[in-house]
């Protein structure tokens, strides 16, 4: 019976979600064991910044699009929320904008991301459970206990560049090392053991649990889909440099002082995976990119929302450079925004048409259309580097010369201090360097360059989405006209 008193029963808290990082984990950062993922400099921001969505939904602040109720009768991050109308799909767009602007879009994986793979997998059971039916019952299983758990998930699929990790990179029978792509060494009735190193994982030090496997494996015992918990024994968590500035204050910048998601290289030493945690294995069809680009749609919507996202807050940031440098009256400086406004309105519009067009999975699951969610992130994918350019440009020297708080007060010239040169019409010195830093950090930082590396090459690159327009564009009609209007006959 539902325990009315603890309905919020499967949700965590800021304090639990960090409680719950501080487990066996082994995560290396520039050569040192990170003794508390939570505290550590390369890390703790990033966490925290995510742990203050977990008190969010936790404390019921924003019921209405983090949270929904379960079939139990309990509340579940809606996150794990299996969309079945246009209306679920409309809260979720919602919830991913609401999360999203926390960090202006640059947590890609924010606790909302991987959760989907759970939900975008269940929406393609039926082919999991024909082709691998073994393990298939474990997708709602886990979909379930993930949910239940309110976990945060990573990936970490890609293979590292060294050759003989990467599946096209040695001879499919040379033995490991010699070939050393990811493998299940053994299987039994209790599970698989598997060892290999994964390229990137995303938030993997961050998070609870990694979702790990390989595209294209070349062999069966190369192909699994499973989820390792991150302090599971034998995986480590090698992290990369960090890109923010953990160490600033929150004036001199605004954004890349509370930290960032790190990446990381996950190496696995044969690790155990429980049956239950094993989605498909031994199954290389399973595994192919175009299956994986299908069951993942739900993700990379996730993607898409978080994009438009994005550029809604550019062109506010340029809305408001423009008003605070005085430009909005010059015509060349609106042409400029106008960019940034178009990037904006159309993720809108593609956002929009990806509800309209969804359509019901295999496995009963509405997914947003797959054409306008390839179509908007190719757009966007184009246009990022060029309206990032903008915002710097708009900006002139200000971006450049931003200057401390005690710069500002000291004495500089005519009996004024130095911040006396540095007013604008519209706010003093202090707020003009303050949305300059902004800027700084949005738009020019190596955090910066690190997010937008990310929309860039995370998984489903450019030419993969550019090939999946063509091919399932919907031409019938066109083409059937065209062939009419000249009396172009097949043969
Ligand atoms: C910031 C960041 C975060 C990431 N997060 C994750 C994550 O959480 N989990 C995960 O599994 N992976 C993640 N990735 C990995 C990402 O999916 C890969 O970087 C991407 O798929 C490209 O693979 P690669 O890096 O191995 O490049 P390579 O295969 O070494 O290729 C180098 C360049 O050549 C291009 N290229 C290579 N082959 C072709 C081809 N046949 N056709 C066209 N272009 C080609 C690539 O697109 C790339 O630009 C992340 C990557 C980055 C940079």
């Amino acid at each position: 019976m539902l325990d009315l008193q603890n309905k919020r029963k499967y949700l965590k808290s800021a304090e639990s979600f960090k409680a719950s990082l501080r487990d066996d984990r082994t995560v290396i950062y520039q050569g040192q064991v990170v003794e508390d993922v939570t505290t550590h400099f390369s890390t703790a921001g990033g966490i925290s910044q995510v742990a203050e969505i977990y008190e969010e939904q936790f404390s019921g602040e924003h019921d209405d699009i983090l949270t929904y109720v379960r079939p139990d009768g309990y509340l579940a991050s809606s996150a794990y929320m299996p969309p079945r109308n246009k209306e679920d799909l409309a809260l979720r767009r919602r919830a991913i904008t609401y999360v999203s602007q926390k960090t202006w879009g640059t947590h890609c994986r924010n606790l909302d991301m991987i959760a989907s793979f759970t939900v975008g997998m269940m929406g393609y059971r039926p082919t999991f459970r024909k082709k691998c039916p073994e393990y298939a019952e474990n997708i709602t299983e886990y979909h379930d206990y993930a949910e239940r758990n309110s976990l945060y998930l990573s990936e970490a699929i890609v293979d590292p560049q060294g050759y003989r990790a990467r599946t096209h990179g040695t001879d499919l029978n040379l033995p490991p090392p010699d070939r050393a792509v990811m493998r299940i060494n053994k299987q039994n009735a209790e599970g698989i053991w598997i060892s290999g190193v994964k390229g990137v994982g995303t938030v993997a030090p961050q998070s609870n649990e990694i979702f790990v496997g390989s595209l294209f494996p070349a062999a069966p015992n190369e192909s699994f889909w499973a989820y390792v918990p991150a302090d599971a024994p034998g995986v480590k968590i090698f992290c990369r440099e960090i890109v923010s500035q953990p160490h600033a204050s929150a004036y001199d910048h605004p954004l890349i002082s509370k930290g960032e998601e790190a990446e990381a290289m996950v190496v696995f030493d044969n690790v155990f995976i429980p049956r239950w945690r094993i989605m498909a294995a031994n199954v290389p069809e399973l595994a192919n990119a175009g299956f994986f680009s299908l069951w993942t749609s739900y993700s990379h919507w996730y993607t898409l929302v978080r994009l438009e996202t994005k550029a809604d807050l550019y062109a506010g940031l340029a809305k408001v450079i423009m008003e605070v440098l005085g430009l909005e009256g010059i015509p060349v400086v609106r042409q400029r925004v106008s960019e940034i406004v178009q990037l904006a309105e159309i993720l809108k519009g593609m956002c929009i048409a990806s509800i309209e067009t969804a359509e019901m999975s295999e496995g009963d699951i509405l997914l947003p259309g797959p054409n306008a969610l390839a179509a908007g992130r190719v757009f966007a994918m184009e246009k990022l580097p060029r309206v990032l350019h903008l915002l710097r440009e708009l900006c002139g020297q200000g971006l450049i010369l931003r200057f401390n708080e005690k710069d500002l007060a000291t004495d500089a010239a005519f009996g004024q201090k130095f911040s006396w040169f540095l007013d604008t019409q519209s706010v003093g010195a202090r707020e003009k360097n303050l949305l300059m830093n902004l800027v700084w950090d949005v738009a020019a930082s190596e955090h910066s360059t690190r997010a937008l590396v990310f929309e860039e090459q995370h998984a489903l690159s450019e030419p993969l989405l550019r090939d999946n327009l063509v091919l399932d564009y919907d031409y019938r009609e066109s083409t059937s006209l065209i062939r009419r209007m000249v009396g172009l006959n097949a043969k």
